[in-house]
């Protein structure tokens, strides 16, 4: 009885930091070593089943080279839900995500839904219950930093590893959630 609710989802982000592998886990529960990089664009479905209603998210998984970069704006212009994707270990990629997330509430739909997407948590060493994260870790960006710029910058924030499937399903699920019923 529940006709899914059709969401247009584009993910951003520096190349390399797992978009493709993010969506290749959410869609197939895969996940590939030596992923080839995107091309332009490419589109992928997938669902996501809530109590009160069905998502079907259409997936744009853009390129992260600068030369595409012209070519955002065609897959972000109409969509409701963005994922801006960094990767943990490398902390000039959240720099890059946060002037997508820039262009994304200067040009895009004013009510669109951001995730912040911290993404290859399986490289880090986790550390001890109140233990300094160090640099040997293997981690430049410290959780509570992205995740203070998130609230500040009004974005849902997970931390995630498409290599073991940490926190994949929750960015999907969490961005349905905030998807308004038509
Ligand atoms: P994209 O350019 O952002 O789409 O990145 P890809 O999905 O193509 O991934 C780039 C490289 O990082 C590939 O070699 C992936 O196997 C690897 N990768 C992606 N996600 C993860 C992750 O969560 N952990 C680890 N260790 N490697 C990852
Ligand atoms: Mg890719």
């Amino acid at each position: 009885n529940l006709k899914p609710v059709q969401v247009k989802l584009v993910l951003l982000g520096e190349a390399a930091v797992g978009k493709s592998s993010l969506v290749l886990r959410f869609v197939n529960n895969e996940f590939q070593e030596n992923k080839e990089p995107t091309i332009g664009a490419a589109f992928l479905t997938q669902k996501c089943r809530l109590e009160d209603k069905v998502i079907k998210f259409e997936i744009w998984d853009t390129a992260g080279q600068e030369r595409f970069h012209s070519l955002a704006p065609m897959y972000y212009r109409n969509a409701q839900a963005a994922v801006v994707v960094y990767d943990v270990t490398k902390s000039a990629s959240l720099d890059k995500a946060k002037s997508w997330v820039k262009e994304l509430q200067r040009q895009a739909n004013p009510n669109i839904v951001i995730a912040l997407a911290g993404n290859k948590i399986d490289l880090v060493q986790p550390t001890e219950e109140g233990e300094e994260e160090s640099a040997e870790s293997g981690r430049q960006v410290p959780t509570d930093e992205a995740k203070a710029y998130a609230m500040e910058a009004g974005l849902l924030f997970f931390e995630t590893s498409a290599k073991k499937g940490d926190g994949v399903r929750d960015v999907f699920t969490e961005i349905a959630k905030k998807i308004p019923l038509e």
